[in-house]
């Protein structure tokens, strides 16, 4: 079953305390297709300038990521710059600049509009719901944000997630959103205010937390002894989660926690190295193994 995901493709440049990166490939569609990749085909809608490099296509290509709806053209690709602050749980953003995405009007490819399985994974509220708009008639769409959107679109926004059935988000992301300082409360809000069925609060290293109208399950993070990038965590955990459930073509409860905990292994490895460096030689094994030892962990 494909699955269509929408977002940013980038440079990004990142430093942390263990190194730093200068225009390496990112962006929340990358991160995101990347992991889901590894379960499931994809369909790509995104925007690059003529600086992204054939190379570049060639490698998502080869991960069985369809780029028709990846239009090319004249300028330069989106570029976003951050600073990661010593805990690496805190980053600053230094630049973000649109380039190409300032004028992005997406046209979805014919095929593209009978997608049962939707990513709307980080970028502008009102090009996410471009993207819905073309869609025929879609099973089960996902959609993720940031602290940007709720604060400068949240009507937008707030149309997005009354279309969507799960909200991946973070736990300040869910306080802003809300209002709420409590995040079992933030997420039954959200629940019930957008007519989600469910929203994953991902933790960083202390995991995610799964809130449906039936109850709650928590998995924790992978146990990392060593970060070295943390950016592209969060896009890898929805495009993992969205992924499986598009191979399993299960929308229950149970599967939905199963993605999630193939969400926290996905972006485990993620971390492990900058930009996709560590998900370009991530084995199914590999996967397999950690979800194997989060089971054991946690007796789920
Ligand atoms: P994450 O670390 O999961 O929050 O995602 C980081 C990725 O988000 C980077 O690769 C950036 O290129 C991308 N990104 C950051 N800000 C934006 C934005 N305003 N719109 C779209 N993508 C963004």
């Amino acid at each position: 079953m494909d699955l269509l995901i929408v977002g940013s493709i980038a440079f990004d440049s990142v430093e942390t305390p263990e190194g730093k990166v200068d225009d390496a490939l990112g962006g929340t569609a990358v991160f995101s297709s990347v992991a889901a990749s590894l379960f499931s085909p994809v369909n790509l809608v995104a925007i690059v300038g003529d600086d992204f490099g054939k190379e570049n296509l060639e490698f998502l290509e080869a991960r069985g990521i369809d780029l028709e709806g990846v239009e090319q053209t004249r300028g330069k690709t989106f570029r976003w710059a951050c600073r990661y602050l010593d805990d690496m749980n805190r980053r600053e953003t230094i630049s973000t600049e649109l380039n190409v995405f300032a004028d992005f009007d997406p046209r979805l490819p014919e095929r593209y509009r009978m997608s049962d399985y939707v990513l709307l994974a980080n970028i502008q509220p009102s090009l996410q719901l471009k993207v819905l708009d073309q869609i025929k008639n879609p099973k089960f769409i996902a959609c993720d944000t940031i602290d940007l959107w709720i604060e400068t679109a949240r009507e937008e926004l707030e149309e997005v997630l009354g279309r969507s059935q799960l909200l991946v988000i973070n736990d300040e992301e869910a306080r802003l959103l809300t209002g709420e300082t409590q995040v079992p409360r933030a997420a039954r809000r959200l629940l019930k205010k957008h007519g989600l069925e469910i929203v994953v609060v991902k933790r960083g290293e202390h995991g995610a937390t799964l809130f449906s109208h039936e109850g709650i399950f928590v998995a924790p993070a992978y146990p990392l002894e060593e970060v070295i990038d943390p950016t592209g965590a969060g896009d890898s955990f929805a495009g993992a989660m969205a992924g499986k459930l598009a191979e399993m073509r299960d929308l229950s409860l149970e599967a939905m926690k199963r993605a999630m905990v193939y969400g926290v292994v996905v972006s485990s490895f993620t971390v492990e190295n900058f930009s996709l460096n560590r998900l370009r030689r991530l084995s199914s094994e590999e996967i397999e193994t950690r979800y194997a030892q989060i089971r054991e962990m946690t007796g789920f």
